[in-house]
């Protein structure tokens, strides 16, 4: 396969949530290490867009690791809670093309309308929206639009699937994948409070900081279909994808930020070097991954 990146940049994206544990040095260094090998840059962006739980001694403690690591990267960083207004043009454009709809439904009673409609949920998004405000007329949306304080726009998958057609998109460790696009639900892509999902502002940044290819974790693949469709409605670039695999732990689970895996942090204060540090993953599995990338 001849790849024609269209740019030479890859990309790291955490989320300040929590301190780095070696999954995320793991994906940091293989998505500099692919840089070097594109001779690009890597590229770092804030995904701060959860309010709630991003915090900025996090975000302070990401840069701090990746620099003791040995990472370098380019010192302009995008941070997506100042970039709101980017999303919101791109939920506007879908809007007015009448591709997404405002759900005012709460998660109990999408579970309660899939139970009655005697399906059980599967799919992509998991608990696969069955449709509820899909319905509502015209009328019905303008007025509960003014009267709630908050709701959720969905993708209108099946006016979607009729704009689109047959899409695909590569990964260079996993091959070419087609988008399963009668499995996917109408997925939520932003809300009035917060105008962007994780799918929306992560493709919409990938193609605005010009990243030729995308590298993270297996268990991003399912998103990438609908990072594949938003491009294609919204008219973005389409990357080349690496999803690499998952750092386990000991008892094979991956590791998370929610079960409190042992952070970068942690490791320095107890004394490891770098090197130490990228021996625990193995310097060689993260080199024979890289083999498989090619420049043309
Ligand atoms: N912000 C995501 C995370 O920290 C990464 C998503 C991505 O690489 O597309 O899990």
């Amino acid at each position: 396969m001849n790849y024609n990146y269209y740019s030479d940049h890859t990309r790291f994206a955490p989320s300040p949530t929590g301190y780095l544990h070696l999954g995320h040095v793991f994906s940091a260094l293989f998505a500099y290490e692919a840089s070097k090998i594109l001779g690009g840059e890597l590229i770092i962006r804030i995904e701060d867009i959860d309010k709630q739980r991003s915090r900025s001694h996090f975000e302070k403690s990401i840069f701090e690791d990746l620099d003791w690591i040995g990472i370098k990267y380019r010192k302009i960083i995008r941070r997506q809670s100042e970039k709101m207004s980017d999303y919101e043009a791109a939920i506007e454009e879908l809007d007015r093309l009448n591709l997404i709809y405002p759900c005012f439904c709460t998660r109990s009673e999408i579970q309660s309308e899939i139970l009655r409609a005697g399906y059980a949920p599967h799919g992509i998004d998991h608990l696969v929206y069955p449709g509820t405000c899909r319905r509502l007329s015209k009328n019905e949306k303008e007025k509960r639009i003014k009267t709630n304080k908050n709701y959720a726009w969905r993708l209108d998958i099946r006016s979607a699937a009729k704009k689109i057609g047959k899409l695909s998109w590569h990964d260079i460790r996993l091959g070419n994948h087609e988008v399963p696009v009668g499995i996917i639900g109408d997925v939520v892509i932003g809300r009035k409070d917060v105008p962007s999902s994780y799918h929306l502002a992560s493709t919409l940044d990938d193609h605005i900081q010009r990243v030729g290819l995308v590298t993270r974790g297996e268990d991003l693949v399912e998103s990438t279909h609908i990072h594949r469709i938003l491009q294609s409605l919204l008219g973005l670039k389409t990357p080349f994808y690496f999803h690499h695999p998952l750092i386990l732990d000991s008892s094979g689970v991956r590791l998370s930020k929610r079960t409190r895996a042992q952070t970068i942090r942690a490791m320095k204060a107890r004394g490891l070097s770098p090197k130490e540090v990228i021996n625990l993953f193995g310097k060689k599995n993260l080199l024979s991954l890289l083999s498989l990338i090619k420049k043309n």
